[in-house]
């Protein structure tokens, strides 16, 4: 009896459900950590080998992300044991079952993760009707095609720079990553004025100190090909974007790239982290001690998730950006003052602006969690 509550602290979480149903070969797992600031939302992430342990750190990791976000939601999550790339018919059985033996837990609102799409989140709408990331033409915002994380990047690089006494325009950045967060977030950056020095993707980096033409890399990505094939840079290989001197450098690709053994070789002022957890908590501790400013994941790639919460109040596109921007300055803004004020990481003012929102919450509360 003890084992099943070692994951529970002063937080949560409140409900950990597993679903199985041998007919379709279905387990899964639902954890809903915390709905002290309203239902919660998190993504169901389908894969091979995902456990409860790894699904109730990803909802905790929603339960702080939504709150500094200031979301009225809670975190949950859900993972769906499998092969994304399995038969889609036995996909759809398997989302379907999944959502239909949930559907009395009103606490928790699905959404996309790793291995599920707009398509899925379909299927659990014409089940139970309790989702968001649908479709456009179910009423969704696809906030990958508009941009809505690279949006509110830019808007919380644009805040930052004031940190650093540097002004948007013409500050130079580089881009690890040309994908949904990179290219869009590359695009806003360059029309408020910045300079896109040099961007990589999984085959390369091209760099051109002078600028490059972002449009035209986004139009070459488009035809399937690599920014190293654009012929108006120098390509290098992957890794040497890391030496590339910038005064913002974004991550916006793969988890744990900036690590204790490569932090030192960057050459800039900022670090925005576009990606999940691009940089390790050792490396953000040196970039502390180096002076350069560090804007953590969970509250500069909000925009996201932020989207998905104006999509779930029945609002649409314009709504999203309005709330994307006006979030992600307030919130980049609070914490670099906290953090600059009681000499603290800024990942350590947002976790404290984070729990203080979910505790102010749960005064409120008969129980406390829920
Ligand atoms: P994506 O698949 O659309 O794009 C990823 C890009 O990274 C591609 O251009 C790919 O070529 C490139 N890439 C892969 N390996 C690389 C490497 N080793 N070096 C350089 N580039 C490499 O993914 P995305 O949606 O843009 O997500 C990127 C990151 O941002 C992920 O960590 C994701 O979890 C995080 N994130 C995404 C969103 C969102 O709204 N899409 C929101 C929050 C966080």
């Amino acid at each position: 009896m003890n084992d099943i509550f070692a994951l529970a602290d002063d937080l949560g979480p409140l409900k950990v459900i597993h679903i199985h149903e041998p007919g379709i070969g279905l387990q899964g797992v639902l954890v809903v950590d915390n709905v002290a600031r309203g239902p919660s939302v998190g993504g169901v992430r389908m894969a091979v080998d995902v456990t409860p342990e790894e699904c109730a750190r990803l909802a905790r990791a929603m339960t702080f992300k939504n709150a500094a976000a200031d979301l009225p939601h809670g975190g949950g999550k859900a993972v769906l044991v499998g092969d994304p790339k399995m038969p889609k018919a036995q996909k759809e059985t398997l989302i379907r079952g999944f959502c239909c033996a949930l559907r009395e837990v009103e606490q928790y609102i699905f959404a996309p993760d790793m291995g599920t799409d707009e398509e899925c989140m379909a299927w659990v709408k014409d089940e139970i009707g309790r989702v968001v990331g649908l479709p456009r033409d179910l009423g969704g915002i696809p906030l990958d095609e508009i941009g809505a994380t690279g949006f509110g990047l830019s808007h919380a690089i644009d805040v930052a720079l004031n940190f650093c006494k540097l002004d948007i325009k013409g500050t130079r950045f580089v881009m690890q990553g040309f994908g949904a967060v990179g290219k869009h977030a590359a695009r806003f950056l360059c029309a408020a004025g910045a300079i896109a020095v040099a961007v990589s993707d999984s085959a390369g980096t091209i760099y051109n100190p002078d600028g490059l033409d972002v449009d035209s890399l986004i139009a070459l990505k488009s035809t399937g090909k690599s920014v190293t094939e654009h012929d108006a840079g120098e390509k290098r290989d992957g890794d040497a974007i890391i030496d590339i001197e910038c005064d913002i450098w974004i991550p916006a690709a793969r988890p744990d790239v900036i690590h204790e053994g490569n932090v030192n070789r960057l050459n800039t002022k900022m670090v925005a982290q576009g990606a999940n957890i691009p940089v390790t908590h050792a490396a953000e501790k040196i970039l502390h001690q180096k002076g350069i400013l560090n804007l953590p994941d969970f509250i500069v790639n909000a925009g996201g998730v932020i989207c998905a919460a104006t999509e779930y109040q029945g609002a649409g596109e314009a709504a999203a950006f309005l709330a994307i921007e006006e979030k992600l300055r307030r919130n980049t803004r609070e914490m670099l003052e906290t953090a600059q004020r009681k000499r603290i990481l800024p990942r350590e003012a947002a976790l404290a602006m984070a729990r203080r929102r979910v505790e102010q919450a749960m005064k409120h509360r008969r129980w406390h969690i829920f």
